[in-house]
């Protein structure tokens, strides 16, 4: 998981790990088993090897990667199964208006390059017209306001043009959307490619200058290699405006409420009022400033730079955002910078992985509806459903036992459990795609079609009430969004699949796989990172000094117990660094096991080929972990991953009461803990 604790947003890549069986039709007997456990290792020894030795033995990192786990077993089943329903649906030639005609026309328009060659540059036509009728700072500021884009969130760091918007509840106000809006308008990714002294970005920069050159050049733009320069520059002073990363990693610093009229006042140089009429919220009066450095910076230039040189500009970062639908030659040139020299890419990817990723961009619920129609159906929704239910009641009757969380702070966390909305597989409420028209042979109106629709749909927002509902992930990706603000976890069907979850399977390993992720997260809602969300999602610390000061206190042993795992012979883990997520694995899996227990409502779980439900709890769990990877990355991972190896992971089983019971871990054996020195934060 990662967390970006800057942003009222946190996205989950999938938690882990497990799987070698990958064939989609498993019979009846290998569905309730639980994966083969290496029967030379004593659990109590060597947990993980015991539940993953034979995985490990024969797993092979796939070339030209680094690591292997479940993640991308799943990632990659997924993306063939996505893969399959797009090309199905644009070999169908559905009804017109109906989602696999609009999800199979827009796949197909975009694969076709003699099509979109045929046009030539003749697409970009109207809106080059728009940027060289330009000749006013009011005209400037106008077609700005026009490509104000919706596609930013929590985790942008640099909207496509010079702002974005996100449209999400207020930091302080949780009833009413409001207009968060963002700096952007960077060709390369972020402020230190700009202004890096070093000589590696300086000489990018210098292939920066000359990529967008070559972008203008099939214009028919005269003078291209001046014009890119002053471009550059340009951008340059755009990136000088920009945050620095330091502040993005501090959420307060992105809570600056302006009203409509401190624009004029704190960024002159922009006609506001014209930029806000075009941009389709001429009456918008609240908006939140992540940035206000760039807002004043960006506006300034507006001010002070010359109208030809911010058409040059327009021109190019038109050309640029639409190069995927047009001529190979331009498509190629942007592939030679971002993919080659910036991404260090080998070769250009194929046509239908470009065309699959769009089509999701474009479509994506669209897309989801196919996919969980498919592979998700509400049986396993439902199924999800009750574990989320268990986990949810599990968590009311540990937070109350919490020893480090005082009565006045633990009647808050409840409160904020009570509001935390969870959503999985698929929302319940699809996106609306019925306005959107999507027209077969023309890929490049379907783009822009599909861009406007979603604009249209995300600042309509700004006039409903907060829906807390609302997905922000795709259900065909293998992931999870945790927000804080609003207070809702969402769990994809892309994630929810096996091993981490089996509809039809073992509920002592759902339990102990995905319901043990899941209950990490919910975790995260009441720890360190979550202690500055309240119930509603608003800003502000909930908890109370004394309660942080016995929470680091009962974590430091958590601290020292990971400083002592060493994986290579010069390094061993960082119990610091990796803390705040050991803590959240430790969470995760007391809660879930009494979740599990909570679910077999007072019956004794069966036993499955010789293992109890006790222990395939606690094995599925293990399995989560299994990770193949090379020395580098994992020295990598132990310099600068929040997360600890897989195998110290696992062994978040030895604070575990329970997992001595359901093994028969006893003094001597390698991983046993005295009682009083496993760890009891939750
Ligand atoms: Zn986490």
């Amino acid at each position: 998981m990662t967390i970006l604790r800057t942003a009222a947003l946190i996205t989950l890549l999938a938690c882990a790990v497990a799987l070698s069986d990958l064939a989609a039709d498993r019979n009846a007997s290998t569905r309730d088993a639980a994966q083969p456990v290496d029967p030379s290792i004593k659990p109590g020894d060597d947990f993980y090897q015991y539940a993953n030795g034979g995985w490990l033995k024969t797993a092979v990192i796939p070339e030209g990667q680094s690591s292997f786990d479940t993640r991308a077993i799943l990632a990659a089943r997924t993306s063939q199964r996505v893969r399959g329903l797009i090309q199905s649906a644009a070999a169908a030639h559905s009804a017109k208006g109906s989602i696999p005609q609009k999800v199979g026309d827009y796949y197909a328009s975009f694969m076709d390059e003699s099509s979109i060659e045929g046009k030539g540059m003749a697409p970009l036509s109207d809106e080059m017209c728009i940027i060289s009728a330009i000749n006013s700072k009011a005209s400037l500021s106008a077609y700005l306001g026009s490509t104000l884009n919706t596609e930013t969130d929590g985790l942008t760091g640099n909207a496509d043009h010079v702002f974005g918007v996100w449209v999400n509840q207020s930091f302080t106000d949780s009833e009413h959307y409001v207009f968060h809006l963002m700096q952007g308008g960077l060709g390369m990714p972020d402020r230190e490619a700009y202004l890096d002294p070093s000589e590696k970005m300086a000489a990018l920069r210098v292939q920066y200058q000359a990529h967008i050159a070559a972008m203008l050049k099939p214009t028919g733009v005269s003078d291209s290699e001046t014009k890119a320069a002053r471009i550059l520059a340009l951008e340059i002073r755009i990136a000088q405006a920009h945050a620095p990363d330091s502040d993005a990693a501090d959420v307060f610093k992105q809570n600056n409420p302006w009203k409509r009229a401190d624009f004029a006042v704190k960024a002159p140089g922009m006609d506001w009022d014209a930029y806000f009429k075009a941009a389709g919220v001429a009456d918008q009066s609240k908006f939140v400033v992540w940035q206000p450095s760039a807002v004043t910076g960006t506006s300034a230039l507006v001010g002070s730079e010359a109208i030809d040189l911010w058409k040059d500009y327009l021109r190019f970062h038109l050309i640029e955002h639409y190069a995927s639908v047009l001529p190979k030659a331009v498509a190629a040139e942007q592939f030679a910078f971002y993919g080659t020299i910036f991404s260090h890419a080998q070769q250009v990817p194929e046509r239908s992985q470009d065309a699959i990723a769009a089509t999701n961009a474009a479509l994506g619920q669209a897309v989801g509806q196919l996919y969980t129609e498919r592979y998700f159906p509400p049986e396993a929704k439902a199924r999800v459903q009750a574990m989320v239910s268990d986990l949810m009641a599990a968590y009311r009757a540990r937070i109350p036992t919490l020893t480090w969380m005082s009565a006045e702070t633990k009647e808050k966390a409840l409160a904020k459990l009570a509001t935390l909305r969870i959503g999985v597989g698929y929302p319940d409420t699809w996106i609306d795609y019925s306005t959107l028209q999507i027209v077969r042979g023309d890929a490049f109106g379907n783009i822009r079609r599909a861009e406007a629709f979603n604009r249209s749909r995300n600042l309509a927002k700004l006039k409903q009430p907060a829906d807390l509902d609302e997905w922000r992930i795709d259900p065909q990706i293998v992931g999870a969004i945790l927000l804080f603000s609003p207070n809702t976890e969402t769990f994809s069907a892309g994630l929810l699949q096996p091993p981490y979850f089996d509809s039809q399977g073992d509920a002592a390993s759902n339990y102990g796989s995905a319901g043990v992720g899941m209950a990490h997260e919910i975790s995260h809602s009441f720890d360190e990172l979550g202690n500055i969300y309240d119930a509603q999602g608003r800003l502000g610390n909930w908890w109370s000094a004394d309660d942080l000061a016995k929470y680091h206190a009962a974590a430091a042993k958590l601290v020292a117990q990971f400083n002592a795992y060493c994986p290579l012979a010069d390094v061993c883990v960082n119990g610091e660094q990796v803390l705040t997520e050991n803590i959240a694995d430790l969470a995760g899996l007391l809660t879930a096991h009494d979740a599990y227990i909570h679910s077999l409502k007072g019956k004794p779980d069966v036993v499955v080929n010789g293992l109890t439900g006790e222990q395939r709890f606690f094995l599925a769990f293990a399995q989560r972990w299994r990770r193949a990877q090379s020395e580098t990355a994992l020295r990598r991972q132990l310099k600068t991953d929040k997360h600890a190896p897989g195998e110290y992971r696992s062994d978040t089983v030895r604070n575990v009461e329970a997992w001595y019971k359901a093994y028969d871990v006893k003094l001597g054996d390698k991983l046993f803990l005295k009682a009083e020195d496993r760890v009891g934060i939750w």
